[in-house]
């Protein structure tokens, strides 16, 4: 085809709205046009580069021994019923009504259509264990489509889901998968890293792994080592303590003179930074506590005052389904202590404490008293210390949890990936069974493991374009171009 034919209009101005990046190039350069609030036709380039990303994906997943097929994107409500999501998905599951009112949702992932599928279709241990995959659109009704193709409400995905009969053999089929991706993000030239990830409740220990293409523009953060590989996503990231064990004993030296704790006149002091403020106290020496609602626990929760609390920690310490920070009304109705003033000594509520806010010799806390603190406030002297755990964020420069010399340094990255042991929790509840070699019935042990395949193409806009990248001259450009040209032999 000659180039005058090819349906392609590049735009000088970035439109107004769009903020990253990614999306301004991709606009300018004819690859997308938006058709509503994160919904993009792609146009003739963009669909080419989009094909090109597919081919990578479906060639090493037929080479990690994956079975393609086409799954619909319309699901009948029944399924997600069955599993037990269709009440807890909340309003990013795109729901609709066909002419008989009944129920259906335009998939955002496909646990229950694929296990549903396998249970009718595999009933012995001969023909395990089987990893098939789909590449195709998926939905989410998000609150705030944003950034392009970052984050919208229609996107492509690859997602696929192993089925094995035991334990070990999901461990295999997990690693072909890990190994697979590596190869993924290489071949489509992103700078990534596979970083540790909050498993929720299901999965142990390296039970899920996110692959973060690193750009700032990334909505996650992550912690990374500064010398071994180690590296997690902040919600998942811990820390070594910073304190030696010979520290550790110079603190409770130190604690045994601390002197008795002492009310002082804080007056519409509320905030962390107030306190610093017209205290004069480092923010470290000051213990905050928040108030938490988990399920039905009302729990306190004090971190150091440079720390941040991070509630996923808190929320599987409790073994919780849900957890928000408590309003306003709520804590001064339990505790009768006004926002702003509360503290763990003498609290009747339950209280955790973070391992760092434990290990201050002494601290400044809410008085549990409007317009007052306490200073000298001793962990363990002034405040029980039996629920002590990580319940905060790992914070840059950190020590690193796995080895003896490096520190935690942040990066933000987008997830262009994730690998995932299910384990049971889908096979169970929709009955995906399987007779063993006794003849015996058994649960099939699952994993998933998703690509956002448009997703990847904003990566490799955001880690390659340059001041001329707008299409047939920038170095992200030319490695679209380079898709393009290899697509079209
Ligand atoms: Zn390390």
């Amino acid at each position: 085809m000659r180039q005058n034919q090819l349906m392609l209009s590049t735009l000088r101005e970035s439109p107004g709205d769009a903020e990253a990046i990614s999306h301004q190039l991709m606009l300018r350069a004819g690859y997308i046009r938006q058709v509503a609030a994160g919904i993009y036709t792609y146009m003739p380039l963009g669909r080419r580069v989009l094909r090109k990303v597919e081919e990578i994906v479906r060639e090493e997943m037929d080479r990690a021994g994956a079975q393609e097929l086409l799954m619909p994107a319309l699901q009948p409500a029944e399924l997600w019923k069955e599993s037990g999501r269709y009440g807890v998905y909340g309003p990013e599951l795109m729901r609709l009504q066909d002419r008989h009112e009944r129920e259906f949702a335009l998939g955002p992932t496909h646990e229950e259509v694929i296990t549903t599928l396998v249970r009718n279709e595999i009933n012995s241990y001969r023909r395990l264990p089987v990893t098939l995959y789909q590449i195709q659109t998926k939905f989410r009704d998000e609150r705030r489509p944003r950034f392009g193709l970052l984050r919208g409400r229609e996107f492509l995905m690859k997602d696929a889901y192993s089925f094995d009969t035991d334990w070990e053999g999901l461990d295999a089929s997990y690693q072909r998968m890990y190994k697979a991706y590596h190869r993924i993000f290489e071949r489509c030239g992103l700078n990534f890293r596979a970083v540790e990830a909050d498993a929720g409740a299901i999965g142990g220990e390296g039970g899920t792994h996110e692959f973060m293409a690193l750009a700032d523009i990334g909505e996650d953060t992550i912690a990374a080592c500064t010398h071994c590989g180690y590296s997690a996503n902040l919600e998942k990231a811990t820390s070594r303590a910073t304190t030696s064990a010979g520290s550790q004993a110079h603190a409770h030296n130190q604690a045994a003179s601390v002197p008795a704790i002492e009310k002082f006149h804080t007056p519409s002091i509320r905030t962390i930074d107030q306190l610093v403020q017209s205290v004069g106290a480092a923010a470290s020496d000051i213990l905050k506590t928040v108030v938490f609602v988990a399920d039905e626990q009302v729990v306190a929760v004090v971190v150091r005052g440079d720390h941040e609390i991070n509630e996923l920690k808190v929320k599987h310490y409790l073994g919780a389904e849900n957890i928000a920070i408590a309003d306003a009304e709520t804590v001064l109705r339990l505790t009768g202590v006004p926002t702003g003033f509360i503290g763990p000594v003498g609290l009747t509520l339950s209280v955790l404490v973070d391992q760092a806010a434990a290990e201050l010799a002494s601290g400044i806390a809410g008085a549990n008293e409007g317009d007052y603190h306490y200073r000298n406030v001793q962990p363990g002297r002034d405040f029980e210390l039996s629920r002590t755990g990580d319940f905060r964020n790992a914070a840059e420069g950190d020590c690193c949890p796995s080895c003896a010399d490096g520190t935690l340094q942040f990066y933000r990255g987008i997830e262009v990936g994730h690998v995932f042991k299910l384990g049971t929790k889908y096979s169970e509840k929709l009955g995906a069974q399987f007779l063993d070699a006794a003849g015996k019935s058994q649960t099939m042990i699952m994993g998933c493991y998703g690509i956002g395949v448009s997703r990847v193409l904003s990566a490799v806009v955001e880690q390659h374009y340059d001041a001329n990248g707008t299409g047939s001259s920038g170095q992200w450009g030319l490695r679209l171009i380079r898709c393009i040209s290899f697509q079209s032999r």
